[in-house]
């Protein structure tokens, strides 16, 4: 629901979701009680809430800061993964952008 290949959440509890700045928050209803909510100054994508799955709340791992010190632990939606996800971790790794900046 997001148009790329991966997407990096962090599952919380929305009731313990706190947002600062939270006056630039928009919400978009992608669906029957689908929602995502990002800001509304510069387009970030910030969280989901997601009937279907009750009380909990999706942020986007790069909307958090600082970031948590948590590893992966489920991936999901993965009938859709493309066929090359799989050897994404043995690809060449670079430091920086492919630039070199
Ligand atoms: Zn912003």
């Amino acid at each position: 629901m997001n148009g790329s290949a991966f997407s990096s959440y962090v599952v919380v509890p929305h009731k313990t979701l706190s947002v600062s700045g939270d006056e630039h928050i928009a919400e978009y209803e992608v669906g029957p009680g689908a929602h995502k909510h990002y800001c509304s100054r510069c387009g970030t994508p910030l969280f989901n809430v997601v009937s279907r799955y009750a009380g909990a709340c999706m942020i986007y791992l790069g909307a958090i800061d600082p970031l948590p010190d948590a590893v992966p632990a489920l991936n999901v939606y993965c009938e859709s993964m493309l066929s090359w996800v799989e050897r994404v971790g043995s690809i060449q790794k670079l430091p920086t952008g492919a630039d070199g900046k």
